[in-house]
């Protein structure tokens, strides 16, 4: 038989499901795959299994049913002041992962080059290479995650065809400023590219700062592609319902690579996202005020046991180093440990770099109940204890 297709073959299974696994099997409290343990607001369910039981169960409009692109145009206009089209700008799609899938399937050609961030959620580089395109990252690192802007402009290039921007960023939990997001569509603009935004974080954002979309800034508006996701935006990331906004030039082809890849996404999963974008600014704050919360709660938790914590802005991670805490092993040795020996699981954030990543950098998920947050932290500190009566 000829060799399947190298890119996919031998790739590891992703670490979210390798560490989730991990956990199970030793019983230990799962903060490594990002996911809350409550799910989402119930008259968000009650409305999509009305829709599933009363209502219809056939394939909806490929673009995606117009209540909900009209939801979404409706939220670009509420939190960006942003104007959208929800007939010709908007598609649905079953999932951010499936609109990045379209959108590099559909913008780019082998021989282009695409500039992402470094670190780097998991399914950025194998779409980018199976696209046909020559990855450029740009790497930053903690604690402080900061954007060298020559090597930013280093990574760009004639060739440059995409930038692909995840802000707020998985899993450095780093909202991008506006002087960093200027410095971005400068660089885009200069080298006539597009930009392709997941934005899944857009509304959990914390310390009263605000989501600016890239798209936003003067001049972005026509070579962005905006990617939302309900998974993260609803607690409901089972259901992978996302939403891509762009100008009809770059949605067309979009659109082109997602019907031939999903076609579409379940009807009633649509109309009660639908329902859910147009909830009062009260839902909005309360998302992002009860996840900064439990972040204090878990980061405070984290820094009396000893850890040393990097600053977390938004999305529901947080970043820890191993050695604050006499762990000197490499981060995936580090989080085999916390599984096995403390009964935590967190992901090693090497697995977020191709290049050599930072050492002993672990990622918790804080999206859980406070009483699991607690029992973590209380396993964690026994840890630590233990640990120390046995150095000495
Ligand atoms: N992008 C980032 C940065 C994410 O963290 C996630 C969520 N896991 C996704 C995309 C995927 O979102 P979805 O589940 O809607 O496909
Ligand atoms: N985005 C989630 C995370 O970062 C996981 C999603 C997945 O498992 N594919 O943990």
């Amino acid at each position: 038989m000829k060799p399947t297709n190298p890119i996919y073959t031998g790739l590891p299974t992703t670490i979210f499901e390798v560490m989730s696994r991990m956990a199970k099997e030793n019983g230990a409290i799962n903060l490594g795959q990002g996911f809350p343990d409550v799910d989402g607001p119930e008259d968000i369910r009650r409305f999509a299994a009305e829709e599933i039981v009363n209502g219809r169960n056939q394939y909806p409009p490929m673009m995606g049913v117009p209540e909900l692109r009209k939801a979404v145009a409706a939220a670009n206009a509420r939190f960006y002041d942003l104007e959208v089209d929800w007939e010709s700008e908007v598609l649905v799609t079953s999932g951010a992962t499936e609109a990045i899938s379209d959108c590099l399937a559909a913008l780019i050609e082998p021989g282009d080059e695409v500039v992402l961030i470094e670190p780097l959620y998991d399914c950025y580089l194998p779409l980018v290479r199976r696209a046909g395109a020559t990855p450029r990252p740009v790497r930053v690192t903690p604690p402080d995650w900061r954007l060298d802007p020559e090597a930013l402009a280093a990574a760009f290039g004639p060739k440059t065809k995409a930038v692909l921007l995840n802000n707020p960023m998985n899993p450095a939990a780093k909202v991008f400023g506006l002087d960093e997001l200027k410095l971005i569509a400068d660089h885009v603009i200069a080298n006539d590219a597009v930009a392709i935004c997941d934005e899944v974080y857009e509304h959990i954002i914390f310390d009263g700062r605000k989501h600016h979309p890239l798209m936003s800034l003067p001049g972005m508006r026509e070579r962005t592609v905006r990617i939302g996701s309900a998974g993260k935006t609803f607690s409901l990331t089972g259901w992978k319902v996302g939403y891509v906004t762009a100008a009809p030039a770059l949605l067309d082809p979009i659109t082109k690579a997602h019907q031939f890849t999903t076609f579409t996404t379940p009807p009633g999963l649509q109309k009660a996202v639908a329902y859910g974008l147009g909830k009062g600014d009260d839902y909005y704050a309360g998302l992002a005020g009860d996840l900064q919360a439990k972040r204090d709660r878990f980061a405070n938790g984290l820094a009396a046991i000893g850890f040393s914590v990097v600053p977390c802005a938004g999305t529901y991670f947080i970043t820890a180093d191993m050695r604050s805490v006499g762990v000197e092993d490499d981060d995936v040795t580090a989080c085999r440990r916390l599984t096995m020996e403390a009964g935590v699981t967190a992901v090693p954030v090497s697995a977020f770099y191709e290049s050599e990543a930072p050492r002993g950098f672990v990622r918790f998920c804080f999206s859980k109940r406070e009483a699991v947050l607690d029992g973590a932290l209380e396993r964690l500190a026994r840890w630590v204890e233990r640990k120390e009566a046995a150095r000495a």
